[in-house]
């Protein structure tokens, strides 16, 4: 782990193994984090932040630089330790560590357009504002996009003028630990601290006193406790990116081709074994296309190569553990029970064997809003499909679940398109498209899906808080007065 610039163990010596997912072998024993190294990573933290700041925008520019170029020059090493550590395709890896590049140098341009206001309120007097970051910020992240989110997600606090405490997830802790080694080569001791470990190390940062800004990115389940956390820890910002049970409503006019390819790249089976927070996981389709469209995708993704995510030729991995791989399968059990009809998938692949958390593709068709599978988040490679006659009741039903997070449009009617979009109760709403998340556009979820929006000026916003400053520019003999006048007023 990386705690106050120095690269350790746990202070007890605790570890924990890191699975590889595509085999069952166990890769690395991975440094367990104890309370007394969060504590003292936080100290560090505390102690490194006036420097931080008092850099300026150019000195921490250039630290992003040089870290920067670290990551390129060992872009292909991170990107195998996330398909060796989580199951997603190397080819996928490769592009996940590619998207971070261009942040190093986005970010710090960014922060140009942070700036304070002044305001015109009462005559001898000047008020302005002043953006000044949080101090020690605590960031916790899931396990779908290992390097993206240990990487990308810490940037944002730090160009800031922040220090950073950041936890990993338990079952991809790896190219977040060779991260630290590359953040300890270039950024000034206790700048930024990762600490590997479970639940209970996320819990002690979000119940550190002293760290009033958390970010979290997993589930809502796990964002429900943070938040009860928080609230008897101290008065706490919090942002929270959370899961998603996604809608796509497909109208009668579409191209079907057009339509099935963008359904299955909504799902991102290729990308991550569908497990994504924006995978468009519902897909409402015109019962004029229905049998058409299930035709299509199940033709599709059966022609998907399941195998060793480090394998060149491998579409689609496994999901990220044992447990992982029981939750899913509880779910394809739930599909089947509760009286979806099974057009695809449905279990494990069997020419793989027994070794490796490898489940098939799976599509459901004759999906009701009753069934678990319609309104449950099942992160993984599963596609609920209802068909639809009303435009009323589809836009109720692409509404009726807890979640907000994005949701997807298909039609060539303009009109139409802007109208479901407006009516669609999510955070990022596709027309004609899915999955692409573009940067500066700000993500994150309506409902149960989240608090705060990312990748964009609102999340490095959020990492500031504001100073009102008022100074009387009357001349001295004029102040004096006032300044009698006024005294014992404030409150
Ligand atoms: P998770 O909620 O189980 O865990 C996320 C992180 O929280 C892990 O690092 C975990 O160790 C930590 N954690 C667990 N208990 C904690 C506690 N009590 N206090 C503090 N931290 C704690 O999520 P996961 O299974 O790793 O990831 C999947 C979830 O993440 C899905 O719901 C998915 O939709 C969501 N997700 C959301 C986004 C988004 O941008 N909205 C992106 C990716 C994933």
């Amino acid at each position: 782990m990386l705690v106050g610039g120095d690269l350790v163990g746990a202070s007890d010596g605790g570890t924990f193994e890191s699975i590889d997912p595509s085999t069952e072998d166990v890769i690395a024993e991975v440094p367990s984090a104890t309370l007394a190294d969060v504590e003292r990573a936080y100290q560090a933290a505390a102690k490194a932040q006036p420097a931080w700041q008092k850099l300026g925008l150019d000195g921490r520019r250039a630290c992003f630089e040089k870290l920067g170029a670290l990551v390129a020059e060992h872009h292909e090493e991170l990107a195998l330790l996330d398909a060796i550590d989580s199951g997603m395709p190397i080819a996928a890896a490769r592009g996940d560590v590619s998207s971070l590049l261009p942040r190093f140098r986005d970010w710090p341009a960014l922060v140009l357009s942070i700036k304070g206001e002044t305001l015109d309120a009462s005559p001898g007097n000047l008020h302005y504002t002043t953006m000044e970051p949080y101090g020690v910020c605590g960031r916790i992240i899931p396990f779908n996009h290992p390097a993206v989110f240990a990487i990308g997600k810490v940037l944002i606090p730090l160009i800031a003028g922040n220090t950073v405490l950041l936890k990993p997830a338990e079952q991809t802790p790896l190219s977040a630990l060779r991260f630290a080694e590359l953040a300890a080569e270039v950024l000034p001791p206790g700048t930024l601290s990762i600490l590997s470990g479970g639940g209970a190390v996320g819990a002690a940062i979000v119940a550190h006193p002293q760290i009033k800004r958390i970010a979290f990115t997993g589930s809502s389940e796990t964002a429900m406790k943070i938040q009860a956390t928080a609230a008897t820890a101290g008065i706490k910002n919090l942002s929270l990116e959370l899961g998603g049970k996604n809608a796509l409503i497909a109208f009668p006019d579409v191209d079907l081709d057009t339509l099935i390819d963008g359904a299955v790249k909504g799902m991102n089976f290729r990308l991550s074994q569908g497990q994504s927070c924006g995978s468009t996981s519902r897909a409402f389709i015109h019962r004029d296309l229905y049998e058409d469209f299930l035709a299509g995708v199940a033709e599709r993704v059966e022609k998907f190569k399941i195998g060793i995510a480090c394998d060149e030729s491998t579409d689609m991995g496994p999901v990220v553990s044992a447990a992982h791989y029981a939750r899913v399968s509880g779910y394809l059990e739930a599909g089947k029970q509760q009286g979806a009809r099974l057009v695809t998938g449905g279990g494990r692949p069997e020419h793989l064997g027994d070794k490796g958390y490898y489940l098939e593709p799976t599509v459901f068709a004759d999906v009701d809003m009753h069934m678990r599978i319609a309104s449950e988040e099942i992160f993984g490679p599963v596609l609920s499909v209802l068909p639809w006659d009303n435009y009323d009741d589809v836009i109720d039903q692409a509404n009726a679940v807890q979640f907000g997070l994005t949701a997807s449009v298909w039609t060539d009617d303009i009109h139409l398109a802007h109208r479901a979009a407006s009516q669609l109760r999510a955070g990022y709403v596709w027309i004609n498209n899915t999955s692409n998340h573009y940067w500066g556009m700000p993500f994150g979820g309506f409902n149960n899906s989240g608090l705060g929006r990312e990748e964009g000026i609102d999340e490095l916003r959020s990492y500031y808080e504001t100073k009102s400053v008022n100074v009387i520019i009357d001349d001295h003999s004029r102040l004096r007065a006032r300044i009698d006048r006024s005294s014992g007023s404030a409150g």
